[in-house]
């Protein structure tokens, strides 16, 4: 009963200035720094109007590969840039809060690549990023800290954790999903009572996480994240269920 094909995305103007961005980026004729033409001469270029150059480039913008500049002259090109988690952070955070990456999900999955970078850290000896990870786990005992700090730490600790194993993109991942992870995390845990109760037992676990990874117990450190982050959302879960 297909009465009708998926409408496939309609062809934009400004299609084949993508494509040529992208072509170029991965021949290498387009790299990082380089400055693309102004608006008017990539306009003429393609045969669009400079309202579509626009919008093309506001795209490119918004995935992390194009820094545009303001103003008009010479220096208005704007920038290849390669901020690859940026693009797809606000994609994930945008898909988690219209619901459509549902949040049991997104713990499924950093779960999945958590526990995987720590097996493989310590199986392929990786140790440059363990002092890294050392310095946001200290600086998370400070003993004044906000929830606010404490919570920007705590995943920047997991981003450096699963750099430990040496996978970019992996890393890029991770860096995207603890932007949607932060999001429900906070917003729950901002509203226990038992904060220092909560606090406290953050701060043991991730040390013991740290402690497994250091002395090369892989399988360990795997067991610890995937309780740390299952019991982390099942905080989450209850208080979303008793808020009123
Ligand atoms: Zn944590």
């Amino acid at each position: 009963m297909t009465s009708s094909k998926t409408a496939s995305t309609p062809k934009r103007t400004y299609d084949a200035l993508l494509h040529d961005i992208e072509a170029g980026l991965r021949s290498g004729r387009i790299k990082l720094g380089d400055q693309l033409p102004g608006e008017r001469i990539l306009a003429e270029k393609y045969g669009i109007s400079r309202a579509s150059v626009r919008e093309a480039m506001r795209i490119l913008d918004v995935m992390g590969i194009l820094r545009s500049s303001s103003g008009s002259g010479p220096k208005s090109g704007a920038l290849i840039i390669s901020e690859p988690s940026a693009g797809l952070s606000s994609a994930l955070r945008l898909h988690v809060a219209s619901s459509r990456l549902p949040v049991a999900d997104i713990v499924e999955t950093r779960i999945l690549l958590e526990t995987w970078a720590a097996r493989t850290a310590v199986e392929r000896g990786n140790s440059t990023g363990l002092e890294q990870a050392r310095e946001f786990l200290e600086a998370m005992d400070a003993p004044d800290i906000d929830r606010e700090t404490f919570h920007a730490l705590d995943a920047q600790f997991h981003v450096a954790l699963s750099a430990l194993a040496g996978n970019v993109v992996i890393e890029t991942m991770m860096e995207s999903l603890s932007g949607s992870i932060r999001g429900y995390v906070k917003e729950t845990l901002d509203a226990l009572e038992q904060w220092p109760d909560v606090l406290a037992k953050l701060r043991t676990q991730h040390h013991a996480i740290f402690d497994a990874v250091q002395t090369r117990n892989g399988d360990h450190a795997a067991e610890l994240l995937h309780s740390h982050i299952v019991w982390l959302y099942d905080q989450a879960r209850h208080q979303s269920h008793a808020g009123s």
